[in-house]
């Protein structure tokens, strides 16, 4: 499953953070799930959930947060409100995707550093 390879690669790079800093205990793991990057919460949380054992995450709670897809204009910056037709048209062109949208990224992950 999908999920199950987005969590093996998040608990890889806490992994990676928490023998950088040396750190005992891993307390959150916060998350930002773009609307679009395909990625079903409860899913997740369930591969979280079954994944974390015997790794640095055991123990540590998961934070998941939605980030609405958001649109804007690739020539003029303009950004599309929700609703919009997907197009800016001043300048006739579509409408890209903003950064977030559509994407999978550790925020935060609070550590317990000796
Ligand atoms: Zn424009």
């Amino acid at each position: 499953m999908h999920e199950y390879s987005l969590v093996q690669s998040l608990v890889d790079r806490v992994e990676t953070l928490v023998r950088e800093r040396s750190a005992t205990a891993v307390h959150r793991v916060v998350v930002s799930v773009g609307e679009l990057a395909g990625v079903d919460p409860g899913l997740f949380r369930t591969a979280y959930e079954t994944f974390r054992d015997g790794t640095v995450c055991e123990r540590a709670a998961l934070e998941l947060r939605t980030v609405p897809a958001s649109w804007a204009c690739p020539a003029c910056g303009r950004s599309i409100p929700p609703g919009e037709v997907l197009a800016c048209s001043p300048c006739g062109v579509p409408a890209r995707l903003a950064a977030g949208g559509d994407a999978l990224l550790l925020e935060t992950v609070e550590m317990e550093v000796p």
